[in-house]
C-alpha cells in the first residue's frame, strides 16, 4: 500500500508517500481503507524523534482516522466490507487485573494507534475488530477523524479530572486550542460558567463563539485579578489547563481556597516554579490528565456526531503532503484540527 510514512526520524520532510507493506489482516482483524486521518501535535514528536515510544521504522502514524472496510478476519462477526467506520484510537487487552477493575486506562498492554502499530496515514488500517465504532455514513468521516483525540481529552478533564458542576466557574486558559476550544464547549454542557483567556483580541469572538461567558485577552492586568474581577473575588472553581509554563503561579492564583487546577499540556514550558506556599495555604489540588479510557473516547464521537460540540476544522491536506501538514502544524497559527485526505476521498459537492 501506499503510506506517507517515514524511515527516519527528522524535519517534516522525512515524511514521504511511499510504498510500504500491507498491513495482514489477523483473524480477529478487520482493514479499514482509509478516507480521512486528523493529524495531532504528539505526531510531531513521533516524527521527530523526541515522542515517548520507541518506533520500528518505517513508521505509519495516525490516532485518528474514519474509513471504509475492505477485509474482515475470519473470526470476526457483525462487520462486513463495505461498512463506514472510525476506530477507538487506544484499546486495552481486556483481560488484566486493571482491565478487570474497569480501569483500561492503566493496562500495562494499552496499544495506541499510530504509535504502537500504524495508523491513518496510511492508505489501510489493520484493526481489532473490538475498537471499531461504526459510521452512519461516510459522510461523517471528518468529524470522526477530528474530534476524537481533543474531544475525549476535554471529556475526561471537565467530567472525571476536575468534576465540573452545574453552576461552577471555569477559567480555561488560551481557548484558542484545539484541547482548550474543546473544554470550553464541554465545560459549558456541564452547566459551568466559562471565563476564557486569549493571547490575541483577533481570537477572542471565535472563543466567544464556542460558549465562553466571558474572554479576557491577556494585557497589564494579571488573569487571576481578571478573574476576581469577574466573580466578585470568588475565583473560579476550577482552571482547565492545556498550556502549562510559567502562568502556572497565576492560575493558581485565579482559584477559590480548595479550587483544582488541572492540566493536560505544557507547549508553554515544561517546567515552572510554583508558588507551593500558596498551594497549601489555599487548599489547591493540582490534577495531572493521563490518559482517556475507551468510554470518554465513544462519548466524545458520539457528542461531535450529534453536533453537541463542534471541532472545527483549520486545514485540509492531500495525504501526499503529509510533509507540509506537519510544517503548518508546527507553526502553531492555526485555530482547530489539521486532516489529511486519503485520494479515496469523493470530492466535495
Ligand atoms: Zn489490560
Amino acid at each position: 500500500m501506499h503510506a506517507a510514512a517515514f524511515t527516519e526520524y527528522g524535519a517534516p520532510g522525512v515524511l514521504r508517500w511511499q510504498e510500504v507493506p500491507d498491513p495482514p489482516c489477523g483473524p480477529d482483524d478487520v482493514v479499514v481503507e482509509t478516507v480521512t486521518c486528523g493529524l495531532n501535535h504528539v505526531d510531531l514528536d513521533c516524527r521527530a524523534g523526541t515522542a515517548p515510544w520507541e518506533l520500528a521504522l518505517p513508521h505509519v502514524l495516525g490516532a485518528e482516522f474514519a474509513g471504509t472496510i475492505v477485509e474482515v478476519g475470519a473470526a470476526v462477526r457483525g462487520w462486513e466490507i463495505g461498512r463506514p467506520v472510525t476506530a477507538h484510537q487506544q484499546f486495552a487487552c481486556g483481560t488484566c487485573a486493571d482491565c478487570a477493575r474497569w480501569r483500561p486506562d492503566l493496562c500495562p498492554h494499552l496499544e495506541l494507534v499510530g504509535y504502537h502499530r500504524w495508523g491513518g496515514y496510511g492508505a489501510y488500517v489493520r484493526v481489532p475488530a473490538k475498537a471499531l465504532i461504526a459510521l452512519d455514513s461516510i459522510d461523517q468521516a471528518d468529524v470522526a477523524a477530528s474530534a476524537q483525540c481533543v474531544l475525549s481529552v476535554a471529556w475526561n478533564m471537565v467530567t472525571r479530572l476536575a468534576r465540573v458542576t452545574a453552576g461552577e466557574t471555569v477559567l480555561v486558559p488560551s481557548a484558542s486550542g484545539g484541547v482548550a476550544g474543546a473544554l470550553v464547549q464541554v465545560a459549558k454542557l456541564a452547566g459551568a460558567r466559562v471565563i476564557a483567556t486569549t493571547s490575541s483580541a483577533e481570537k477572542a469572538p471565535h472563543i466567544e463563539a464556542l460558549g465562553a461567558d466571558d474572554v479576557i485577552v491577556y494585557g497589564d492586568t494579571p488573569v487571576a485579578e481578571a478573574v476576581a474581577e469577574l466573580t466578585g473575588g470568588a475565583g473560579a472553581d476550577a482552571v482547565l489547563d492545556t498550556v502549562g509554563g510559567p502562568m502556572i503561579n497565576d492560575h493558581l492564583a485565579s482559584l477559590r481556597p480548595d479550587g483544582r487546577l488541572a492540566i493536560c499540556g505544557a507547549h508553554a514550558g515544561e517546567t515552572a516554579a510554583v508558588d507551593l506556599l500558596s498551594v497549601f495555604v489555599r487548599g489547591s489540588r493540582i490534577l495531572g490528565f493521563r490518559i482517556c479510557t475507551p468510554d470518554d473516547e465513544r462519548t466524545a464521537l458520539r457528542l461531535a456526531l450529534t453536533g453537541q460540540v463542534t471541532i472545527p476544522i483549520a486545514a485540509r491536506f492531500p495525504i501526499e503532503r503529509a510533509a507540509d501538514a506537519h510544517a503548518y502544524l508546527g507553526e502553531r497559527r492555526h485555530v482547530g484540527k489539521v486532516i489529511l485526505e486519503h485520494p479515496t476521498r469523493a470530492p466535495k459537492t
